[in-house]
């Protein structure tokens, strides 16, 4: 397994760094960082960042549970 390509092309991996796993969905890159302590590239945090499943799925929990704090102290 030493074919690790550091190609920088938009759709095809996680940009999550350290993560090479296929990209599943993209979602806005600001919004990762905010809410999420996954480290991704700036120029994916400046636009869009593509997540795999397993990233995807941390990204919606963190910001489901910002959703949920937020209308909690709306209330
Ligand atoms: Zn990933």
């Amino acid at each position: 397994m030493k074919h690790e390509r550091k190609s920088k092309r938009k759709g095809k991996t996680c940009d999550v760094k350290g993560c090479n796993k296929k990209k599943k969905a993209s979602v806005p890159g600001g919004k990762v960082t905010k809410n999420t302590d996954l480290k991704v590239d700036p120029s994916s945090a400046a636009g869009n960042a593509y997540l795999c499943k397993k990233h995807y799925k941390e990204y919606k929990k963190a910001t489901k549970e910002e959703r949920k704090m937020r209308r909690l102290s709306w209330d």
